[in-house]
């Protein structure tokens, strides 16, 4: 049988040409221009509210020109795997670079965020030990539990009664470790993670914290969720985070202990079998760090976006998810009509993605809105308006 038989290929197939036909099919819209505040779609602008650019840093001159610089001198590939030959000296400067901004005695990077989930994980434990992440951790961390093969329970979101339950009955096993996104990606709320450091504690329980989304955004100065609650990073085994949304680059880091590091250096497979970034994408990161705590008024002005964008849903009676983040969740409820209301905001010039069963709950479809620091108050204000209209005609509102 050809593989375009397979039974889950035709049912995609189906799901996708039902929404084509009817007009509400929202994905792969095709992107002409530079990741913005506003895209070049079709010949047709339109205000970008779904990307992860947080801090508006795609295209920063510093950045174009580390990258230019570096393919001038290095060229495009790394040439191999970390271990043996794809080392180069720019690896080495971006680790010191994140561990130096996380506080944390080392750092490795991986080629993506969800390498360096899968990597950590199942480099360091397997069927003796038991996993316990949140039920809405990001998905690369439940394949990195599933990869291990560690015993795995997940808890219920962010629910402090249901973790303690979880750890009561984990306390046989070798090792434990409690995974957690810092900022989650569907809901945009906040892990606890004060209380999460202190059950981890009672029940000598390991803790991993996933920063993809709170790098750059929380914290007054943007370090993440640390300096968002004031806690000592020493009280987070395993800091990861991405170089792919704040950070505008690619791929993926874990900071922590340096024996840690040196062990995933000589031990984690993708870090063995896997090439090496390239060396401009790496530059690429090493400027974005630098900007990040020289222009420091980015976060701040991301902070004044997040109240005027959420204090708008609020008042035009949008049901949300409340915390002090950039993705503001705007609950829908059937996918169909998720779909229906992103298209018609897609129409409306506002490039926006619906969220579904099973990314999301059922019945809790959603538009996923997320700010950057570089909207400004009109494009707030014509998302409102549009948000406001399309609401109203659909009876949401
Ligand atoms: N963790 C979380 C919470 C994420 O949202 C993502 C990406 N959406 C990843 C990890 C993976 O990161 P990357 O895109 O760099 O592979």
């Amino acid at each position: 049988m050809k593989i375009s038989g397979f039974g889950r290929v035709i049912d995609a197939e189906l799901r996708v040409n039902f929404a084509k036909s009817n007009n509400i099919y929202t994905y792969l819209l095709p992107n002409e221009s530079q990741m913005d505040r506003t895209v070049m779609v079709k010949g047709k602008e339109m205000i970008m509210l779904g990307s992860y650019n947080y801090l508006g840093l795609i295209g920063h001159p510093k950045i174009n020109q580390a990258m230019k610089d570096a393919i001038d001198k290095f060229g495009s590939g790394a040439g191999g795997v970390r271990l043996l030959t794809g080392n180069h000296i720019l690896n080495q400067k971006l680790e010191n670079r994140i561990a130096k901004f996380k506080g944390a005695e080392d750092a490795v990077i991986y080629s993506s965020g969800f390498i360096a989930n899968l990597a950590v994980i199942s480099a360091l434990f397997d069927k003796e030990d038991r996993l316990i992440i949140d039920k809405y951790a990001h998905q690369s961390i439940y394949r990195g539990c599933n990869l291990s093969g560690a015993s795995l329970e997940r808890f219920k979101h962010n629910d402090m009664e249901d973790l303690r339950r979880v750890l009561e009955e984990s306390k046989n096993f070798r090792k434990k470790m409690i995974i957690v996104d810092g900022v989650y990606s569907m809901e945009g709320d906040i892990a606890k993670l004060p209380e999460i450091i202190k059950l981890a504690k009672e029940y000598n329980a390991n803790l991993m914290v996933d920063e993809a989304h709170s790098l750059g955004v929380l914290g007054e100065t943007g370090h993440g969720i640390n300096e968002h609650f004031n806690i000592d990073v020493k009280d987070i085994d395993i800091c990861m985070g991405t170089l792919s949304k704040t950070i505008p680059s690619i791929g993926g880091y874990i900071a922590g202990e340096s024996r840690m590091i040196n062990f995933l250096r000589h031990y984690s497979d993708p870090f063995i079998f896997s090439a090496a970034l390239p060396p401009s994408d790496v530059a690429a990161s090493i400027a974005a760090f630098d900007i990040l705590e020289e222009e420091k008024d980015r976060v701040i002005r991301l902070r004044e976006n997040i109240k005027k964008y959420r204090d708008g849903i609020k008042k035009l009676g949008f049901k949300t998810i409340e915390a002090p983040t950039p993705i503001v969740p705007i609950i829908i409820g059937d996918d169909m009509s998720s779909f229906k209301f992103a298209k018609m905001m897609q129409n409306n010039g506002i490039y926006v993605l619906p969220v579904v069963y099973p990314a999301v709950p059922k019945d809790s479809g959603r538009l996923r809105t997320c700010l950057m620091s570089s909207h400004t108050d009109e494009d707030i204000d014509t998302v409102l308006d549009n948000l406001e209209k399309v609401g109203k005609e659909m009876k949401i509102i």
